[in-house]
């Protein structure tokens, strides 16, 4: 899968701009502030239907226009497709596929793309928040089921927590609490079987890419954690959602006068160990920097297992802050699919790679 030219108007710096790119490594050159991570998300919204930077489209609107627009030309699945998404704050965004209307989540049929940027050299460090994006992320891309899941886990999630913290006030509240909570234990069933099995495949690619990439061995290993009453997370659906319901009842006197929600797939995180040892309080910089670039290069193997192609592959301003060895890696042994990679012009890596190099200044593009 690939995208062959790009079209940008009104999009953040670009006012109009048309981009061709080659069908493998492309790499983005330019000063700071210049465009090359706008040009990135223009991508990204192709497979996402939204940015990764903004959940505000008014944002994404060159200052000096009303609304935006985005058209690509794909290939994918052997064929030729246009993308195009209008954006026009404070209305949905119109997204069509070669003219037919489609969803944001309905995109993932013909686009999909991986991206690993600066905020990714510190999954393994940071809170669980991160992992469960990168998690929810991924799996939104190959099952389109569960994008829908989610949205409902959100809103239960935010209903439930309304009633737990304004109960207070208004008694009656807690008559529905065991509705919303009982709503949570069965998205969380199902929430947390799709993460399940996504993590062995992640773990899987992942620990092979990881001793590859590292060059010296180092065993990289990935396991779920759930809520502690699920002792399989693989078990049917209805085995989990009775684990967890016994956990929640344990919990609603908490609950109730903690005023949070203490119970469901919102608390689920990724558990990295790098030889045998937790990764996030034992592992160096290079090494957690590592393990990050391995599980997305991971989510990558997974995409084309899946859908027969490799997704686009976007790194944004990354390779600075890869040793040397690591970032010839990412240049050269990458095979197979298209990469955009962003960097600073000083960084010499135009002269690194057999790709083509996009210059970009002030929202132009020069080839
Ligand atoms: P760096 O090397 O620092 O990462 P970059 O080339 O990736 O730089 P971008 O993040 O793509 O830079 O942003 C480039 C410029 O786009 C910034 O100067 C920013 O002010 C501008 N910009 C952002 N949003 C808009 C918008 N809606 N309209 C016009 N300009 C915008
Ligand atoms: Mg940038």
């Amino acid at each position: 899968m690939r995208v062959k030219r790009i079209a940008l108007t009104g999009f953040r710096n670009y006012e109009w701009e048309t981009i061709d790119f080659s069908s493998d490594t492309n790499v983005i050159s330019g000063k700071n502030a210049q465009g090359k991570t706008n040009l990135l998300e223009s991508v990204y919204l192709l497979a996402y239907g939204r940015s990764f930077r903004t959940r505000f489209d008014k944002e994404l609107v060159n200052f000096d226009y009303s609304s935006s627009e985005i058209i690509a030309d794909i290939i994918s699945h052997e064929r030729e497709q246009t993308v195009k998404i209008q954006i026009n704050p404070g209305t949905p965004k119109k997204i069509t596929v070669n003219g037919i209307k489609k969803t944001a989540s309905g995109l993932s049929d013909t686009v999909n793309v991986v991206l690993f940027s600066p905020d990714d050299l510190n999954l393994i460090r940071d809170g669980a928040v991160v992992r469960r994006k990168l998690l929810d992320n991924a799996i939104c891309q190959i099952r389109p089921k569960y994008n829908e899941l989610l949205s409902e886990y959100n809103r239960l999630y935010e209903q439930k927590s309304r009633i737990l913290k304004d109960w207070n006030e208004k008694p009656s509240l807690i008559d529905t609490l065991d509705e919303f909570s009982d709503g949570l234990c069965r998205c969380s069933a199902k929430l947390i079987r799709y993460r399940a099995s996504y993590t062995i495949r992640l773990n899987e690619f992942a620990s092979v890419i990881h001793s590859d990439f590292s060059g010296s061995g180092e065993n990289l290993d990935i396991t779920y954690k759930t809520v502690s009453t699920v002792t399989n997370p693989l078990a049917s659906e209805k085995e989990i959602y009775y684990e967890i319901c016994d956990h929640q009842e344990k919990h609603r006197r908490a609950e109730i006068e903690s005023g949070q929600c203490l119970t469901g797939a919102h608390k689920d995180d990724l558990i990295i160990k790098i030889n045998s040892k937790d990764a996030k309080n034992y592992a160096s910089q290079g090494q957690t920097r590592t393990a990050a670039l391995s599980i997305k290069l991971a989510e990558r193997e997974i995409l084309l297992k899946e859908t027969g192609e490799y997704p686009i592959l976007l790194l944004d301003d990354v390779l600075s802050e890869l040793d040397s060895g690591r970032q010839e890696f990412v240049l050269n042994k990458l095979n197979g699919g298209q990469t955009l990679i962003t960097c600073c012009e000083d960084e010499n890596i135009s002269e690194r790679t057999g790709g083509r190099v996009i210059f970009i200044e002030n929202g132009r593009a020069y080839i």
